[in-house]
């Protein structure tokens, strides 16, 4: 009887090893971000959600990965994801050819406009306009990178985060913000006297990062991200935080 029970107990063991007993044995799926981009990231609380979670959240769950998600400076995503620190960078992150130089992008999951955001009555009223004015960037993004290219780094204020710049055009230390356009709706809502400008700036894709030699997990994500355009269930998750006008 004794020897019975030990050969069943054995037999437990071995069923739960390749079964996997409970969930607490999930590998993690590490995503770094900045969360202070909203609708794709932002603290609601102490947590962080939006767009951008809720795919990696989608992601992880395909993978039957647990998701964890690292806030730090947008400048410091790239390098967490090559240095493996985080395993994928999620946060309304461009695709370009420079950054494709270090790190590599599963397909695109959403398109981003870089936009112009200026005082209500301001003098600026188109791209050009913008030629000898100061400009509030956030650091490292595509909306620095561009704005210093075509006007010239005097002309640009970085700042660590978006909000900042909206702060410094409402404090009137720079004349205009070039922001993501969805970020730029949202400090637009949260701040009286700013409008964006209608002409767009540049259109772009935004996708998921990941280290260069990971390429095993490149695939998985653009699988995972495969099917949940093809079931819908990313036109939902964007749908719920960016009501079509
Ligand atoms: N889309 C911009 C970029 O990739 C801004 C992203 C961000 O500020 N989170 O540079």
């Amino acid at each position: 009887m004794k020897k019975f029970l030990s050969v069943a107990l054995v037999l437990v063991l071995t069923a739960c090893m390749f079964v996997g007993c409970g969930k607490k044995d999930k590998k993690t799926l590490t995503m770094a971000t900045n969360a202070y981009f909203p609708p794709y990231e932002y603290y609601d609380g102490d947590d962080i959600v939006g767009i951008d979670v809720e795919i990696a959240q989608a992601i992880a769950d395909k993978l039957d990965m647990k998701l964890k998600v690292e806030d730090m400076e947008f400048d410091s995503i790239i390098t967490a994801v090559t240095a493996g620190k985080a395993d994928i960078g999620l946060a309304g992150m461009t695709v370009t050819e420079d950054r494709l130089k270090s790190i590599n992008f599963s397909d695109s999951y959403a398109k981003g406009v870089q936009v112009v955001i200026v005082k209500e009555g301001s003098d600026i009223q188109s791209i050009d306009d913008l030629a000898g004015k100061k400009i509030g960037v956030q650091l490292a993004t595509t909306g620095d990178i561009y704005a210093t290219d075509d006007f010239g780094s005097e002309c640009v204020e970085q700042y660590n985060k978006g909000n900042d710049a909206v702060m410094a055009l409402v404090s009137g230390k720079v004349d205009a913000v070039i922001i993501d356009n969805e970020p730029a709706k949202s400090f637009v809502a949260a701040n009286s006297g700013l409008v964006i400008l209608e002409t767009e700036y540049v259109t772009e894709d935004y996708a998921a990062c990941i280290a260069k030699d990971n390429t095993e997990l490149l695939e998985k994500v653009n699988d995972a991200l495969a099917e949940l355009k093809a079931d819908g269930t990313l036109q939902k998750i964007i749908d719920k935080y960016i009501k079509a006008e």
